[in-house]
């Protein structure tokens, strides 16, 4: 069990002026943040970091949305922390997220769904490794 996840506040959240309010209730979660930046992914780099949903009819939508406006990228520690975190955002759908869930809260649809969290501890290490060098790591 690894005590780090990646996180990204996607595009509508952002859009929105969500960002302090997600942030906010990510640290108030338990989580300390280790490396953060905002960015503005190009097509071709959210299709990179996607690349894994490359066959699923979605993904063609996912990359267009993900290259639409900026995002914050992160970095998160905590005790079980992929784990967790994915408790504090909630289900991939919000219609479908528990009460109080950062998606229910912050999230439109299933397509646009506020928040990024890794769903294991390989692909949160691949993840920060795709946003951050070892020098932006703390
Ligand atoms: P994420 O990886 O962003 O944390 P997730 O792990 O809850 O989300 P995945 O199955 O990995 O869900 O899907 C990745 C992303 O693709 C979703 O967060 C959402 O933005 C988009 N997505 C997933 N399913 C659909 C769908 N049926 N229609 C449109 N977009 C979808
Ligand atoms: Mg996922």
């Amino acid at each position: 069990m690894s005590n780090r996840t990646f996180t990204m506040v996607k595009p509508d959240a952002t859009g929105k002026g969500y960002t302090g309010a997600i942030l906010d209730q990510i640290i108030k979660g338990g989580f300390s943040i280790k490396a953060m930046k905002w960015l503005k992914l190009t097509p071709e780099q959210a299709g990179a970091f996607y690349e894994v949903h490359k066959a699923r009819p979605f993904y063609g939508e996912l990359v267009e949305f993900m290259s639409s406006g900026p995002i914050v990228a992160a970095i998160l520690e905590k005790e079980n922390a992929v784990e967790d975190f994915r408790k504090l955002i909630g289900a991939t759908n919000p219609a479908q997220a528990e009460e109080g869930t950062i998606r229910k809260n912050f999230a439109a649809s299933i397509g646009e769904n506020a928040v990024h969290g890794s769903d294991s501890d390989e692909n949160a290490a691949i993840e920060g490794a795709f946003f951050f060098s070892r020098l932006e790591r703390f």
